[in-house]
């Protein structure tokens, strides 16, 4: 069977990654798109920034990365590497030099989902359509004819990623690896002053804290010319997670842990001692637990070879993209996401590929993907927990496992 040339793609779930692979897809001849998004607003304000690698032009600037470069030498062949960057030089000026704009600095997530959404509508094509509904399992597959693409992109509670296996029925995670990292804080505030971290600023302003110490994530302090934009985690049990709102602010943090929020007020002085700035407004807080998971199938080849054969899921294809088949707990996952929809519409823009070499081919490359969030996870993991005993020697002694 191969994928025919007019094809229909249902894209559900206009996130960032959706949103992507929709405005990759609109620019190749030949198809139509759906995309399928429940809300009405972009109202996610949290600040991130874009890998790098996403707009490197050689394999030297790909890999320009000190924890994953020696990781993706390890897990890509040089071909794949080529094909990548051959990709991303055939995406439209109007993109890449978003790409590239979101790589510099650091951008709030709802003005980078507006940006795509606006960039897809200003172009003007006919073949982009676009629904603003919830869709359902069961409308999900009621909506395919045969031969049409069924790409979910609904993020960490994905819509169909314990569907894409027979055994589903019997097992809800059939479908789903998970690991439990640690439950956090993310804790993100403003600071009226020019602030950058590094590991020793993060030992030293956690010194005094004996239990719960606040971690900025180097990458995620961001001085815009007139303030700080800081985000930091701060480990939690499980106990207190089960305690604590999905998102709250400092006043509620001191009222209710003062431990937790002593240690942040800790940090936050030294910060003040050392740059003389002020906090600005309060903290928002939200408590997540840290998963590192990924989709076990990210396609539905499972059902294209199963022995009832009658599945809609058999006949029109399905892919997981972004977090609907993998999350990264550290904060990698839109850059990762936006990885694999470049490498997904490249494969959808090879029209005579067989649906199983593409099936193949995508399930590699996200199993490789894997690989590398999972070793970048584990060992930042490893790290954080070294640091929480670092001035324990027995105790750091006993996490390492030496030769
Ligand atoms: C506190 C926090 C901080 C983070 N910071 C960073 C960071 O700094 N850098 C980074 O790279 N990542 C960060 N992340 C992760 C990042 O936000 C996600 O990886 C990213 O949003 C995933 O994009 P996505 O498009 O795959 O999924 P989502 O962003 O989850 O988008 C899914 C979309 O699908 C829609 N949807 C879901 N179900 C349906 C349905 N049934 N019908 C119709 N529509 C549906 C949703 O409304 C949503 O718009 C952070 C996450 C958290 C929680």
């Amino acid at each position: 069977m191969t994928v025919p040339s007019a094809r229909r793609i249902h894209v559900v779930g206009a996130g960032p990654v959706g949103l992507m692979l929709t405005a990759l897809l609109q620019s190749m001849d030949g198809l139509s798109v759906h995309l399928y998004e429940k809300r009405r607003e972009y109202t996610r304000t949290r600040m991130v920034r874009l890998a790098s690698y996403l707009v490197a032009d050689s394999v030297a600037s790909y890999r320009n990365d000190h924890i994953d470069g020696e990781t993706v030498e390890a897990v890509f062949d040089p071909a794949e590497l080529d094909e990548s960057l051959a990709f991303r030089r055939s995406i439209p000026p109007d993109l890449m030099s978003l790409l590239q704009e979101w790589s510099q600095g650091f951008c709030p997530l709802n003005s980078i989902e507006r940006t795509i959404s606006d960039l897809i509508d200003t172009r003007g094509t006919s073949n982009v359509q676009r629904t603003v509904a919830v869709v359902t399992f069961d409308e999900a597959v009621a909506m395919l004819e045969p031969g049409d693409t069924l790409i979910d992109c609904t993020g960490c509670s994905s819509l169909l990623r314990d569907h894409l296996v027979p055994e589903s029925a019997e097992d809800g995670d059939a479908n789903t690896l998970n690991i439990r990292l640690e439950y956090a804080l993310v804790i993100t505030f403003l600071y009226g002053q020019s602030y950058e971290c590094n590991e020793y600023c993060k030992y030293y302003k956690n010194v005094d804290n004996t239990h719960y110490k606040f971690i900025p994530a180097v990458h995620r302090t961001y001085y815009d010319g007139s303030i700080s934009h800081v985000t930091g985690i701060v480990n939690i049990s499980a106990e207190d997670y089960e305690a604590m709102p999905p998102r709250f602010d400092g006043q509620w943090l001191r009222s209710n842990f003062p431990g937790v929020a002593e240690s942040m007020d800790r940090f936050i002085d030294k910060v003040k001692l050392e740059t003389s700035g002020e906090l600005l407004g309060d903290l928002e807080i939200v408590r997540i637990p840290l998963n590192l998971y990924r989709a076990r199938n990210a396609t539905s080849r499972r059902w294209l070879t199963s022995a009832t054969g009658d599945h809609p899921f058999a006949s029109s294809p399905v892919f997981l993209l972004g977090d609907s088949a993998i999350g990264s707990p550290y904060f990698q996952s839109i850059s990762l996401g936006f990885e694999c929809a470049m490498f997904l519409a490249g494969l959808i823009a090879q029209r005579d590929l067989p649906l199983r070499d593409m099936f193949d081919r995508y399930e590699l490359h996200m199993y490789k993907q894997w690989l590398r969030v999972y070793m970048r996870s584990k060992m930042i993991k490893h790290n954080k927990d070294l640091f929480e005993t670092v001035d324990d020697k027995f105790a750091t002694l006993e996490k390492l496992h030496i030769y």
